[in-house]
């Protein structure tokens, strides 16, 4: 499903719009700086930033969906939560590229954008029925998807399920619920964790709690339809796990990690006691790989090594590196392969016997 990228490189586009989607999303309309073509893309596709914050050394580059329909043909619209720090170890700085798009980004700026790229699509017009499952920011992709399955008229029934914290959080939520009163066959179920006082059942949100595999029992008719999921990890963990115990195809489940991907089958980390040697050769560095480090990536970082990455998903390619010699495999199936067979992935690969890396 790999496409030929609309550009190569960076080209650079101004923000014509930020509009606030919740307390925590706002959206950036973007629209080439020398008013050439928009690249396309499909429902589901993202696209990397490149933006030079204050105090950074290297300019910091990171993913974002494009979250609009693809036939919005004028802009392209990016939906960006701003991380805080994390809740357990509130010392650490806040996310530097989403934060600085909220406080520095205004209309009139310019930021520089990869071509939409990324396998994590969906074909609008196709005919069976589809369920977008999505928490919190993890809506985006699903929004693009949901608004091009309006836009080419399709009849195929769709399940929008959404969990997120409460109404302050809640992103896009008028036009999922009109879609859903205008069209049969657009079903939304909005799940709130923690209900705000103002938040009303039945206007704001349908049920109470996580999205979990009571809930889709409870909506879907069983497990036949194509599944899309994105949220954090023990959103995507969970549900993919319990699809597929209720007898869900896993060709049928499509998913994207925002963060580092990692396994959801449940399979990883069995192989207790395997350790691998893992040589950086140009940097001169060999350590041991334990399942519980990660990535090849992760092991980089750990010892004080930073290849380049952007997605962390294996989809970008910017994290590629030459294997000198030995084996590796990946930790999750939504890779997009190098071309040669002696080039890995470092974000989703693990070592299967000592290896070198030219790097
Ligand atoms: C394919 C793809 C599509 C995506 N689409 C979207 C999208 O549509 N919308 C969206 O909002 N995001 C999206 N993302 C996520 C996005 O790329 C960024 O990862 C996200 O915005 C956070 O980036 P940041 O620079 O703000 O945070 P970062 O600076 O990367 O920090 C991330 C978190 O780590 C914390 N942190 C910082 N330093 C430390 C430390 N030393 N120890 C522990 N924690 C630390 C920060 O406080 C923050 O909470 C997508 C990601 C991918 C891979």
């Amino acid at each position: 499903m790999s496409q030929t990228p609309a550009w190569e490189g960076y080209r650079r586009f101004t923000v014509t719009r930020k509009v606030p989607e919740s307390a925590t999303v706002t959206s950036f309309y973007l629209v080439p700086e020398d008013g050439s073509e928009l690249g396309s893309y499909r429902p589901g596709q993202h696209i990397g930033i490149k933006l030079d914050v204050p105090g950074q050394f290297i300019p910091v580059m990171r993913s974002y969906t494009l979250s609009d329909s693809p036939a919005e043909r004028g802009h392209y619209r990016l939906s960006i939560k701003r991380e805080p720090a994390p809740t357990d170890d509130p010392g650490q700085s806040p996310g530097v590229s989403s934060n600085f798009m909220h406080d520095h980004v205004a209309e009139g700026s310019t930021v520089e954008l990869s071509a939409p790229g990324g396998d994590f699509v969906l074909r609008p017009e196709g005919k069976g029925p589809v369920v977008l499952l999505s928490g919190g920011v993890g809506c985006t992709p699903m929004i693009s998807m949901l608004a091009a399955i309006n836009d080419v008229g399709a009849a195929r029934d769709v399940w929008f399920i959404h969990g997120v914290k409460n109404g302050v959080e809640h992103a896009f939520g008028d036009f999922v619920r009109s879609l859903a009163t205008e069209r049969p066959n657009i079903h939304a179920h909005i799940r709130y964790s923690q209900p705000g006082a103002d938040d009303v059942l039945g206007r704001d949100f349908d049920s109470t709690g996580h999205v979990d595999m009571d809930l889709l029992r409870q909506l879907l008719p069983g497990p036949t339809p194509q599944f899309y999921l994105c949220g954090a990890t023990p959103f995507m963990t969970s549900l993919y796990q319990g699809l597929t115990e209720w007898g869900v195809d896993p060709f049928q489940i499509n998913y994207e990690f925002f963060g580092q991907a990692s396994d959801l089958t449940g399979k990883a980390g069995l192989d207790d006691g395997e350790s691998h040697q893992v040589t950086f050769r140009r940097s001169g560095v060999t350590v041991k790989w334990t399942p519980a480090v990660g990535s090849l990536l992760e092991l980089a970082e750990t010892h004080g090594i930073s290849p380049d990455f952007v997605c962390r998903a294996g989809n970008c390619h910017t994290c590629v590196q030459h294997v000198v010699e030995g084996a590796f495999s990946y930790l999750h199936e939504a890779i997009i392969p190098p071309m040669d067979d002696s080039d890995v992935l470092i974000c989703s690969a693990k070592p299967d016997s000592d290896l070198v890396l030219d790097f």
